[in-house]
């Protein structure tokens, strides 16, 4: 096991295209270990594989005890709308409040390769919406206002510059 560097915002990997995982080796399953060790030491509830500067299109998440490992997901249908407090491993110490989906449908794979169609909705449904943004280069701050982000980017900057 190995506990990976999460990367901060405004780091240009977490901007990166993902690919979809192909391979569904050992290398795999030693990536999705790492990366719960990774988000259970860091209080997480979810971390996306570019979180960690690796371009895969892949997230692990854990709520309530649930272990969700999430390969190649499409969310294929939503429904409603709910505003809430987010935070993200890649903004720290930064909550917000940010608009999902009250429900969604997932399709993905797990790190067996096996296909599952699944529906989520509440805080689960705003985690899977959250991670797979990741996956397209898409992060919390872009749901907030212009003003918002430069904002909080230049506390992040800071905090960077101090680290
Ligand atoms: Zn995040």
């Amino acid at each position: 096991m190995a506990i990976l560097d999460i990367l901060v915002y405004p780091d240009p990997a977490l901007r990166a295209e993902c690919s979809d995982v192909t391979e569904f080796g050992d290398k795999l399953k030693k990536l999705v270990t790492d990366m719960f060790e990774t988000m259970y030491l860091a209080k997480g509830v979810g971390l996306a594989a570019p979180q960690v500067g690796i371009p895969l299109r892949m997230f692990v998440a854990d709520w309530n005890g649930d272990r969700h490992v999430i390969i190649n997901p499409e969310i294929y249908s939503s429904e409603g709308a709910e505003r809430s407090d987010e935070g993200c491993l890649s903004f720290p110490g930064i909550y917000e409040d940010v608009t999902r989906p009250e429900k969604i449908s997932i399709r993905y794979r797990d790190e067996n390769g096996d296909h599952h169609d699944a529906a989520a909705e509440g805080f689960l449904a705003r985690v899977f919406a959250h991670e797979t943004d990741h996956l397209n280069g898409r992060l919390m701050i872009d749901h907030l206002s212009a003003l918002k982000r430069t904002y909080l980017r230049k506390k992040l900057e800071k905090k960077v510059r101090s680290a």
